[in-house]
């Protein structure tokens, strides 16, 4: 799991944006994954998945508070959170004021219906290329379609892992573009769910918000984070033991 903290994106969000800006304006391809607990655990039970987070294509941004916090006490320089929906809302903010092409693919067909409305009306200058609901099933051809429209920006949202593992699969089709799995975003950006309120985001606890409002979240939550507690536990417990032995 190390590996996938040493990974980190390290610098502020703002700077991050700076970088995926100047990518869309060089025409440079980008992968970006937004890691939270879930990711990582994903990474170690997952060969594949695991290739995926550690390849040189791959970005890996600190999503969860849970990610940030840990990679601070194993000592990773993360100083922030750059969460999946702010970044989707940049993208489409950068994208309409470049006049750029957007693919999206996620969601249920009424998510994303108000996700394109949202985006005809709030960022006009973004042209969306191409569309598809996340319930369809061969989701390969949505890609191998998209192939010859050179899209700028291709947002995924389908859920951890097969939405990184699907723009993963097709990524080496694509000379530019930034590709990102963005999860519940859409259901965000459409209007569909609201996000929580600024001061749960202030305070860190967005997922306390989002266990409220969906309760069914609560096993997976406390799987993935029980999880991922005690296996940083164990790391920092090994790291001082080992500044220990070498003092
Ligand atoms: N989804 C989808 N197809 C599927 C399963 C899920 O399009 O087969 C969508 C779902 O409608 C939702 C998103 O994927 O919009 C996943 O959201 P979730 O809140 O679970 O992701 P998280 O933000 O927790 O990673």
């Amino acid at each position: 799991m190390l590996s996938y903290f040493a990974k980190l994106y390290s610098k502020t969000k703002e700077e991050f944006y700076q970088d995926v800006a100047k990518n869309l304006k060089e025409e440079k391809r980008m992968f970006i994954v937004t890691a939270n607990p879930e990711t990582f655990n994903h990474g170690i039970e997952d060969s594949d998945f695991n290739d995926l987070l550690l390849n040189e294509n791959t970005t890996l941004i600190p999503d969860g508070i849970g990610i940030v916090k840990s990679a601070q006490m194993l000592k990773y320089p993360v100083k922030e959170r750059i969460t999946g929906v702010d970044l989707a809302s940049k993208l489409l903010e950068l994208g309409s004021s470049h006049h750029l092409k957007i693919a999206l693919l996620g969601a249920q067909e009424e998510v994303l219906n108000s996700l394109i409305k949202v985006i005809n009306n709030n960022y006009p200058n973004l042209k969306i290329i191409k569309y598809e609901n996340g319930y369809t099933k061969d989701k390969d051809k949505f890609f191998t379609a998209l192939k010859s429209l050179e899209p700028d920006i291709c947002l995924v949202a389908l859920g951890i892992p097969a939405q990184e593992k699907l723009i993963y699969k097709h990524l080496n089709k694509f000379k530019k573009g930034i590709f990102v799995g963005v999860g519940g975003s859409f259901d965000v950006l459409s209007g569909t769910k609201k996000r929580a309120p600024k001061l749960f985001q202030k305070l860190n606890i967005e997922w306390l918000y989002r266990l409220i409002k969906e309760p069914k979240r609560i096993k997976r939550f406390y799987q993935n984070n029980i999880k991922f507690i005690f296996k940083v536990r164990k790391l920092k417990k090994e790291r001082k033991a080992h500044e220990n032995s070498s003092k």
